[in-house]
This record gives C-alpha cells, structure tokens and sequence, in this order.
C-alpha cells in the first residue's frame, strides 16, 4: 500500500527518507539507541545527565499535590506567562504583555511547528543557518515552504554577510535564527543580528529566533533579536525551560511576539497540543524567578565542561572549534585519518566507548560534504563522565 500524505516531505526536509522510501530515525534516536546498546558513554543526544533546581522540582511535587492537573489555559497559566514577561524585562529589558504577547507551547518545538504551520504559504521561502537543527527542515518541508541556507564555516561558524544578503529576498517569508547556535556553539555578534534585521526589513520578512540556549553562553552576553531597535515589531521569540532547568522531558516551552502574530500562531497551535504540562508551568514559572547567581552560575558550571571535553578532544588529536554558548562542541576527526563523519560515529563506541553525531545530519544532501568530518559532543554531562569519556577518547589512533 502506497501511503500518501505529508509525511514523505517532512521526513525528507529532515533529510531522514531513505532512497528506498523508508524514513531513518532521527540522528538523536539513532545515537541514543547506540549508545544504550553498546554501553558507550553518551555524548550524542543533547540532555542534561543531572536534575536541575530542587525549588523548580519541588513546585512540581507541589503543584500536582495541589490539584494543577487538568488542563492549563490554552495561552498557558496565568502565573508562568506573567513570570516569562517578568524575566523578558529582567534579563533583557524587553517588555511583553503576558495576556497577549507571550504563549506557552509544548517545548521549543511545538512553538517551532505552530509558528512555522500559521505564518507560512506553500511557496514561500524559508531561511536558516546550516548546520540547521533538524526540526527546522522537517516543518519548513510540512509547511510546503523552500528551505534557503546560509552556510557557517568551520572555525567560528559566522554567517558571511554577502551571503545573507543574497540569500534573503522579498520571496523570503521567515527567516529562522538560532542564537547560540545548535549543534555549532557559535553566538552571533550584533553586528549579526543588526543585519538581519535590517534586511527583515527592507525584505518584508518575519524573524523566528529560536534562543533555547539563552542563558549558556561563555564570556559572552546572549543579545535576543528581539532587542535589536525595530525587531521586536517582527520577530516571534522561542524559548524553552528544558535547556534552563534541566528538564528537557517536561516540554515546556514558549514564544513571545506582537498581539497579532501570538494570536495567528495559538490558531494552529491549539489544534496541534491544544496544551500541555499544567503542574509543569508553575514549576517553570518559579525558575525563571530564581536569583541572578542561579543564572550566572549554570553558565560558569557548563562552561567548565565545556573546558574538560574541549582539552580532551584536542588532546585526542581532534580539531576543535571553541563554542562560545550551548550544549555542544564540533571536532574534526580528520586529523585522526576519519574523514567521514557518519562512519566515524558509528565506529566510535568500538574506538572509544563514546557515542557522537555527525554535524552531516544537520545538513542539507548538497551541502553535507562541506562538513564530512565534523562531528558534535554534547559537554551537557557529570564532569567525571566528561573525564571518563576525554581518556577513551585519548586511545583512539590516528589511522
Ligand atoms: N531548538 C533547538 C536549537 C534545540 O537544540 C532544541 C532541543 N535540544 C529544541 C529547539 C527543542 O526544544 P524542546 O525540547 O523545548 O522542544
Ligand atoms: N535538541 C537535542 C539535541 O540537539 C535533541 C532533541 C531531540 O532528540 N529531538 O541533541
């Protein structure tokens, strides 16, 4: 039986249909489900191998105790969409209505689904960086959109701005941010974002700024797009708890944009989840109300993991590109003699008990070779397993 529907052209925007008309799982599920099979330590899925805040488990604990268990608003409960206006102002700056500027979404992704699904016309163009995280490829391709790149290159993993001029153009509906950046680690300058917006402007586009990493940024500050003067008018802001709080599994998530846009997108996004995690929100809520030092210090203890993997790997014989925020850091396995990315990883949890994924799969097929040899390490883990994982990793001989 031939199944028809939108499936095939997501699995393919993902880059996860197969030749034969199968669908891969996600290089995520993938690597997971190696590194359970083999043993091998995980470094390839992007979560956090600790629990985070006792306050925001505990108001959880509490918030089911109390009865928050059925379902939420569809905006989400009053007291978390008052607490991401709060933190919007704190942090940022950036003043938000919580009645209707701000909308609670199952995770990052789903505020990335309805977004994508309300403001976009089959047709229409769709620009990221690339390396892109997968989503991005499977909703533009659900949303009938054409997926338009602007490639990051190794060592600082920068957009060229000639490129970004070329390639955002009055055909250019949305042009999709990632700020820091997945899976490269790299931050984007304001002189970055400046442009971007400016050519939003003269464009005609809107701004989707996926910023699941805010607050894991090393040595340098995390500037939202949205405060960029004459963004804010444009842009829909995505954020998520899961990254912040250690609780990547809750699936709590939100966007904040003008009244109008927050109300084109809740129309789709209230037939996708309709809405989700009600004891969850309160929980959240109470994080992002926790103190300054919460903040700086999750920032300075990632980033100390980020320096034992990063001297293990360069000690292994990788080249290493420094990422200045998020969960991962993307090595060069040429310099060992395994120029193909795919097939290193697949080897790795025999050479070194360590499990990665190759940066390919967050590219397009034309524009993978470019990046073969690149594969990305998660540093979100218990140092000692980052310790564990930095000696295996230094027996790997070059071949
Ligand atoms: N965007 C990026 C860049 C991510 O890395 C992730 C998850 N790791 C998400 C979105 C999805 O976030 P959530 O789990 O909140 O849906
Ligand atoms: N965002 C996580 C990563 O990049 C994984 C999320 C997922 O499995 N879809 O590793």
């Amino acid at each position: 039986m031939t199944i028809s529907g939108a499936w095939r052209r997501t699995a393919r925007g993902a880059g996860l249909l197969a030749a034969d008309g199968t669908v891969a799982a996600s290089i995520f599920a993938e690597m997971s489900a190696l590194a359970v099979r083999t043993g091998a330590i995980n470094l390839g899925q992007g979560f956090p191998d600790e629990d985070g805040p006792a306050e925001v488990l505990d108001a959880a604990r509490q918030a089911i105790a109390d009865g928050v268990n059925q379902y939420p608003p569809g905006r989400g409960l009053p007291v978390l969409r008052e607490a991401i206006a709060r933190h919007q102002h704190r942090f940022y700056g950036l003043s938000v209505d919580p009645d209707t500027e701000v909308l609670v979404t199952a995770g990052a992704t789903e505020a990335l689904a309805a977004t994508i699904l309300a403001l976009l016309e089959p047709g229409d163009e769709v620009v990221t960086l690339e390396p892109f995280y997968d989503a991005y490829g499977g909703l533009i391709a659900l949303g009938g959109g054409i997926h338009r790149t602007v490639r990051l290159r190794a060592p600082d993993f920068q957009p060229d701005p000639d490129e970004l001029r070329a390639v955002i153009t009055d055909r250019t509906r949305l042009i999709i941010v990632n700020n820091p950046h997945n899976p490269t680690g790299a931050v984007l300058p304001r002189e970055t974002l400046e442009l971007i917006v400016s050519l939003a402007h003269r464009h005609d586009a809107l701004i989707v700024t996926d910023e699941v990493y805010e607050h894991l940024t090393f040595g340098v500050p995390h500037v939202p797009v949205a405060m960029i003067p004459g963004a804010s008018e444009r842009t829909i802001t995505i954020s998520s708890g899961g990254k912040t709080f250690n609780t990547t599994g809750w699936k709590v998530g939100w966007l904040t944009a003008p009244a109008a846009l927050v109300t084109a997108i809740l129309a789709v996004k209230q037939f996708l989840t309709y809405v989700n995690g009600a004891p969850f929100q309160p929980a959240i809520a109470r994080g992002l109300d926790l103190p300054d030092s919460f903040y700086s210090g999750i920032a300075a203890d990632l980033r100390a993991r980020r320096d034992v993997l990063e001297s293990g790997l360069t000690a292994a014989g990788f080249t290493v590109s420094r990422p200045q925020g998020s969960y991962f850091i993307v090595a060069d396995a040429a310099p060992l003699g395994y120029t193909d990315g795919a097939e290193f990883c697949r080897v790795l949890p025999d050479l070194a008990g360590v499990v990665a994924v190759p940066i390919g799969a967050f590219c397009s097929a034309a524009n993978r070779p470019e990046y073969a040899s690149l594969v990305r390490f998660a540093y979100c883990k218990k140092v000692d397993v980052l310790e564990r994982a930095a000696a295996q990793l230094a027996g790997i001989t070059a071949r």
